[in-house]
């Protein structure tokens, strides 16, 4: 059986976190929130998760070959054998580079990278109409899913505020980011023909179908080549 080993990119906003556990369901591969594998990593103190540790508690970075060591204990786990989706990692080409390495360690390859697209104005609005609620951070938006009373949640009847991280001058800035750090990642990534864009713009379930036929066609292709 052919593996599907997917990395998924995107700005922030575009419903990657959305689409990355739908996919969890729908494949039941394991979703690899990366930042999350590295937490775990040092709750459970594996050895990468103790190194890691240091770093974080001298206030450093922790470098690519120790994430890419955490990704790799995952991977390399029998949940993980028939695929994976990782999210959050790679964010950089070096980092991109270390993944390639360690995959070609374990004798495997990544089968695609699916970019979910949105641009900076669907971004600006999908992320600037998001009310959060303060007591339990229920989240509503203004446009696609508003709350029946204007400032007021739902669920637990508390206030809805704009979160630091969705108001319009961080928007940008994290926009810039991820312009700025991404781009040259999804260069490589299409370089290596792995790269394949999905319309972000529709709702959850188009973009879902959108993925699942790009997904369809790269069995198809992982087939082919067997
Ligand atoms: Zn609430």
């Amino acid at each position: 059986m052919s593996e599907m080993n997917l990395v998924l990119l995107g700005p922030p906003g575009s419903g990657k976190g959305t689409q990355g556990e739908r996919l969890q369901e729908d494949l039941r591969f394991p979703y690899y929130a990366t930042g999350d594998i590295l937490r775990a990593a040092v709750r459970e103190q594996t050895a990468l998760g103790r190194e890691a540790k240091e770093y974080m508690d001298r206030g450093d970075l922790v470098p690519d070959e120790v994430i890419v060591g955490a990704i790799g204990e995952r991977i390399d786990s029998p949940e993980a054998a028939d695929g994976f989706i990782l999210d959050g990692f790679p964010r950089t080409v070096p980092q991109a580079e270390a993944l390639d390495a360690k995959l070609e360690q374990l004798g495997r390859v990544l089968n695609g990278v699916l970019l979910i697209d949105a641009d900076d104005e669907e971004v600006a609005r999908r992320l600037g109409g998001r009310r959060t609620c303060v007591e339990n951070g229920h989240v509503f938006h203004v446009d696609f899913n508003p709350p029946k009373r204007d400032g007021v949640c739902d669920i637990d009847g508390s206030e809805l505020v704009v979160r630091d991280d969705d108001k319009p001058d961080v928007i940008a800035h994290r926009l810039e980011q991820y312009h700025a750090k991404t781009e040259p990642l999804i260069e490589f990534y299409d370089h290596r023909s792995l790269l394949r864009r999905v319309d972000g713009g529709g709702s959850p379930e188009e973009v879902a179908a959108a993925i699942g036929r790009t997904l369809a066609t790269l069995k198809l292709e992982a087939g082919g080549t067997v």
